[in-house]
């Protein structure tokens, strides 16, 4: 897929021309919009009905005409009509081979925000998915929210898309298309957006596997924050004489080795982007760009054939030793599987090789996506549950974040943290790196994190507080293991305060904390009691698969329910007056009804 090409060519050049002002853009594209080819919505279509045949273009006609109705008379900061954006939006997820109403809602996302269209008549006009696919991706009001909007704007969307995840891949590609367009703004603007595009979103799109996706961000990144560096491997890669030979020859060759071994496979080079060849070559100190020949091969078989494919390669070239890594047996955190190897190729040049069946393939390209783009190839419901973890997990201690900001600080500090992987009760545990026993003890369930006493990694005994690392096989000891051989009754029930010194995860932080609060009545201060009787609410509130955005909901629920203040409703909640599944309900009936 080449996202770029498609769409630059569609509107008829979004992206501006240096030197041109505003003004003269403004009066170009409103000769060349709509396109002079005619009807845009044609090539929305095209490219939609290219991988989806039978979709309904007429929706998608609708959309479009009310998006241009309402956006008309607004213009992007680059002087082309604001519409050029929503359609570019839905031309990324058209490409990424998204389902229709992930397309209008591209169209429609941002009416609600900018234009007098509502939220009311939106789903009345194309129900309620695209109506929460739209309310996902709008940004609360600055002058209502103040300095938080941007944080609760964050934490909504995380919860909408913990309810239906293509929130998140619109906002993506929402990104993607603003990053393209920044060339208008300061430098200092675009470094910013550029910056926060770093920090929050490429994670978040790389979490979700979305690679096709996170390569053109990775780039559009690279171009702002560093626009040398970015054309000096451009240029890199554009000139490199005898490149494209040898890696045809290199594949030629594979290809034969294949058919020799009777291994069924599509043999491809791999060319690396322009921000991985640039970090690559920022690691290694090199003064030229490092690139290495890189090809792929997609077999046609199961799991089985990449090794059959791996043992043809082997024979061919001489492995490059420490380099082969398998990614089937042990996927990386972002479930992404592959064989890896590196050979010593045609004249003695190393080239990387990378493996894998044809569903791996796509769910390292696509991600979450993939499960759209390929409806009818049977997405196993454990793998997207799998897929999914991250999400909830951060939408287990969204609920026990009651300041956005605060909220805001563990997300961002969540999406930069790397992640290993250990091994604990006989599978693999995600971890942010730096975890300690007691972060794997609390990942495995409550009961464990509590009372955990001692760890064992790899065979010795370690301190609670040590940092675990990749591929650590971790044993945790409780109170109740007997075979643990720690005098139960000496040890103090329950975590220790120190821990909160060490831990890493803020899902044990959370445990942790709550814990304490739990334990240390009857001097639990009221604080304490509203954050609980919140946790409580925000709890029950998952079990519908719900979340809150603000404040405000609850807030008029409390008065309805004729309580002075909502403090005094959660305080409730916490002791147990009313049933936080009762106070939800109410909740959800009061939203569902007023929105
Ligand atoms: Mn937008």
């Amino acid at each position: 897929m080449d996202v770029d090409a498609g769409h630059g060519a569609a509107l008829g050049g979004a992206l501006p021309t240096p030197g041109e002002s505003p003004l003269t853009r403004r009066l170009r594209s409103l000769l060349t919009w709509p396109a002079a080819d005619g009807d845009p919505v044609t090539t929305l279509v095209r490219a939609h009905r290219g991988i989806h045949p039978s979709a309904d273009a007429s929706v998608l006609r609708r959309a479009y005409t009310i998006a241009e109705n309402m956006h008309r008379g607004q213009f992007r900061k680059s002087g082309e009509p604001y519409i050029t954006h929503p359609f570019a939006v839905a031309q990324i997820c058209a490409d990424l081979g998204m389902d229709t109403t992930t397309l209008v809602a591209a169209l429609l996302h941002d009416t609600v925000e900018d234009t007098r269209y509502t939220l009311q008549a939106l789903q009345e006009d194309f129900g309620r998915e695209v109506a929460h696919l739209v309310d996902g991706v709008t940004k609360f009001d600055k002058a209502f929210y103040g300095k938080a909007a941007e944080a609760e704007t964050v934490r909504k969307m995380i919860v909408a898309a913990g309810k239906d995840v293509r929130v998140l891949i619109i906002k993506l590609a929402d990104r993607l298309h603003n990053m393209r367009t920044l060339g208008v703004r300061s430098a200092a603007s675009r470094e910013r957006i550029a910056r926060k595009t770093l920090e929050v979103l490429v994670p978040l799109c790389d979490r979700l596997g979305i690679q096709t996706l996170k390569r053109d961000l990775d780039d559009v990144v690279l171009l702002h924050l560093q626009p040398e560096e970015h054309a000096r491997i451009a240029r890199f890669v554009h000139d490199r004489p005898g490149w494209d030979a040898y890696l045809a020859d290199v594949v030629s060759r594979t290809r034969v080795a294949l058919r020799r071994n009777r291994v069924d496979a599509e043999v491809s080079p791999r060319p690396r982007h322009l921000y991985s060849i640039w970090k690559d070559t920022v690691a290694g100190d090199h003064a030229t760009p490092y690139d290495l020949p890189r090809i792929a091969i997609v077999v046609d078989g199961p799991a089985t054939d990449c090794y059959a494919a791996l043992g043809a390669v082997h024979g061919l070239w001489r492995p490059v030793p420490g380099r082969f890594k398998d990614f089937i047996a042990s996927p990386k955190n972002n479930l992404y599987r592959s064989l890896h190897t590196s050979v010593c190729g045609p004249q003695d040049r190393t080239v990387e090789v990378l493996i894998r069946t044809t569903e791996m393939h796509r769910s390292a390209e696509y991600g979450v996506a993939a499960h759209y783009r390929f409806p009818r190839a049977a997405g196993r419901a454990a793998d997207r549950a799998d897929e999914l973890a991250w999400l909830r997990r951060v939408l287990d201690w969204e609920q026990d974040t009651v300041d956005p900001t605060q909220f805001m600080a563990s997300l961002r500090c969540d999406l930069a943290e790397a992640q290993i992987q250990v091994v604990a009760d006989g599978r693999q545990v995600v971890l942010p790196a730096g975890a300690t026993p007691v972060d794997l003890a609390y990942e495995l369930g409550t009961e464990r994190g509590d009372h955990c006493l001692a760890a064992r990694i790899n065979g010795r005994l370690a301190p609670l507080s040590s940092e675990l690392e990749e591929g650590d096989v971790v044993e945790i000891f409780t109170e109740s293991d007997a075979e643990s051989g720690f005098e139960a009754a000496a040890a103090p029930r329950g975590p220790r305060r120190e821990w909160l010194g060490f831990v890493k995860s803020p899902h044990a932080q959370m445990q942790i904390n709550r814990w304490f609060a739990d334990h240390t009545e009857p001097g639990i201060s009221i604080a304490d009691k509203v954050r609980l009787g919140r946790a409580s609410v925000g709890l029950a509130l998952r079990t519908y698969n719900r979340g809150l955005a603000s404040d405000l909901p609850l807030l008029r629920l409390s008065e309805e329910l004729g309580y002075p203040d909502l403090e005094t409703l959660l305080v409730a909640v916490f002791d147990r007056t009313v049933e936080p599944d009762a106070v939800v309900r109410q909740l959800i009936d009061l939203v569902d009804h007023r929105k």
